[in-house]
């Protein structure tokens, strides 16, 4: 067992097939690092091919025999609240190694991860059993009604930014509707994942309904698309590997799910309260070291208010030392690896060299140069067509661009080929209303950033992807519809 500079000891992980600890039938591991300090903070299987055709096979047989689909929904139910109990139980443990893997402030993983995944098992434990069908007045001496039935295996794979949530926005609702489950987490962030798979466990849920590969995007993650014992992939990450995604599962033709990139416009008018628009625009940009995907990494201001916005932002992001996310204090972690920290840094060259103003940032904090981390940054006068107004960054770094009208705002914003979240800060009630209709995004919040509820659908437009997430909407990927008809005369 490894013992990290910061003391905490974080045993190595192994798979989690039919209920049991194994390791990858080739013996393999991979390192998992803490970004805050660059050090090794434990190994985990490098599962690959061969462990997850074991955990497909798993999870066909514990839906097969319908040990959890044939199983009383109530009672399935009651299992998924165990789960949620679980993970309150060992909440602050679980965000201590959250930070410890993906480098985010333990305050917010403990706050909005842990809690996110608690709320995400008892929103979707209430759904268990309210999962139903119609019965549908046809003509003729027929009774016809339709059964929402399982899906069957659902492979999912997942990114680094939000480890624990996003699996549990995935788990929650596939085994509320009584699919079986392979999930497949991000290198990067292996840890969470394991942890809820132990949770889920002493919870009661049935060996083999999940089963959790770690392992690599390239290996793993590419034979669980390709398996034809798979019946849907749910898939969170670049927009990059969705497209691959979307064309090796077509071989089998896979139910598929995408909830991919984002360079979400955030746009504040002149009538706007700027005091409010300033808290909101950091916390667009800056919160999860710029790491999220609805990240406001655009934001776009009505000319008369650009001066005092970037002054008032500039002195904001002046006071945001990124730090030690351990210390419960800590506002801003680390970025989640070097590699990440390098192409970020490589997105602050092309906007340096293709004209944008530095404002603030570009460069990296003080200290003993350990561990990942970068100033929040801002860029000012940002031409739509730059690269850093293009491309997704992910990263602590805004481009801000200005604009006439709310017309204006409404192109600059659309001009994009995602669509994932968009913001728009005014006091005027009509603008806002028109701005939410005619931005082309999943998500459009008013005077707000970056809230988002286990209850209210979550997912993209163009190529942020399809489907939606969590509320009842995420029932849809997870069941398909029956209809069944019964000859009366
Ligand atoms: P990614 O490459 O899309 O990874 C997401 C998940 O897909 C990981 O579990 C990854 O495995 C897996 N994967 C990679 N290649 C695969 C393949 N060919 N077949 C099946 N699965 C595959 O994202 P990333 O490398 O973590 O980050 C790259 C960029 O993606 C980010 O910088 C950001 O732009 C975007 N991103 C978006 C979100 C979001 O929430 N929308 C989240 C994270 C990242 P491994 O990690 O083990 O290789
Ligand atoms: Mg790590």
């Amino acid at each position: 067992m490894a013992t990290t500079e910061t003391g905490a000891a974080v045993a190595p992980g192994r798979l989690f097939i039919g209920g049991e600890w194994v390791d990858a039938a080739s013996g393999k591991t991979f390192d998992t690092v803490n970004p805050a300090t660059g050090e090794v903070l434990t190994h985990v299987a490098e599962g690959d091919a061969e462990d997850v055709d074991r955990a497909v096979r798993a999870a066909r047989a514990a839906f097969d025999e319908g040990k959890w689909s044939g199983m009383d929904a109530r009672k399935r139910g009651k299992i998924l609240y165990a789960i949620a109990d679980r993970l309150e139980a060992r909440a602050d443990e679980l965000a201590r190694l959250e930070t410890l893997d993906n480098g985010k402030p333990v305050r917010e993983a403990r706050m909005f991860d842990v809690e996110g995944a608690i709320e995400c098992f008892r929103y979707y434990a209430g759904w268990a059993d309210k999962i139903d069908g119609d019965v549908i007045p046809v003509p003729g001496p027929y009774l016809n009604y339709t059964r929402r039935e399982p899906i069957g295996v659902c492979g999912q794979i997942i990114p680094w930014n939000y480890p624990l949530q996003m699996a549990a926005w995935k788990v929650a609702p596939a085994l509320a509707c009584g699919n079986t489950v392979v999930l497949k987490p991000a290198e990067q962030t292996p840890l969470t994942a394991l942890e809820l798979a132990r949770c889920c466990a002493e919870a009661g849920l049935p060996a083999g309904v999940l089963n959790v590969v770690t392992g690599f995007g390239e290996t793993a993650g590419a034979a669980l698309v390709k398996h034809p014992d798979v019946d849907k992939i749910a898939f969170t990450g670049s927009t990059a590997v969705g497209k691959i995604i979307q064309r090796e599962a077509a071989g089998t033709l896979k139910r598929v799910s995408l909830e991919l990139g984002g360079k979400s416009p955030n746009i504040v008018l002149a009538d706007a309260d700027v005091e409010a628009a300033v808290r909101g625009a950091t916390s667009a940009i800056f919160y999860n070291t710029g790491q999220a995907c609805t990240a406001g990494s655009r934001l776009l201001v009505e000319e008369g208010v650009r001066d005092e916005l970037v002054e008032k932002l500039v002195k904001r992001a002046g006071s945001m030392r990124p730090g030690n996310p351990l210390d419960p204090k800590c506002r801003m972690g680390p970025l989640v690896s070097q590699e990440q920290l390098d192409r970020v840094m490589g997105y602050i060259e092309s906007g340096r060299s293709e004209g944008a103003e530095l404002v603030y940032g570009g460069d990296r904090p003080e200290g003993d140069g350990k561990g990942f981390f970068l100033n929040p940054t801002i860029f000012d006068r940002v031409k739509p067509e730059m690269t850093i107004a293009r491309e997704e960054i992910f990263g602590p770094v805004l481009a801000v661009t200005t604009f006439k009208d709310l017309d204006e705002a409404i192109e600059i914003g659309n001009r994009s080929e995602y669509g994932l979240a968009a913001a728009v800060w005014t006091r005027d009630v009509a603008k806002a209303h028109r701005a939410a209709a005619a931005l082309r995004a999943g998500t459009v919040w008013i005077n707000m950033y970056h809230t988002l509820d286990t209850a209210s659908p979550f997912g993209g437009y163009k190529q942020s992807g399809y489907g939606r997430e969590l509320g009842k909407h995420a029932l849809d990927l997870y069941t398909q519809v029956k209809s069944v008809w019964v000859n009366l005369a």
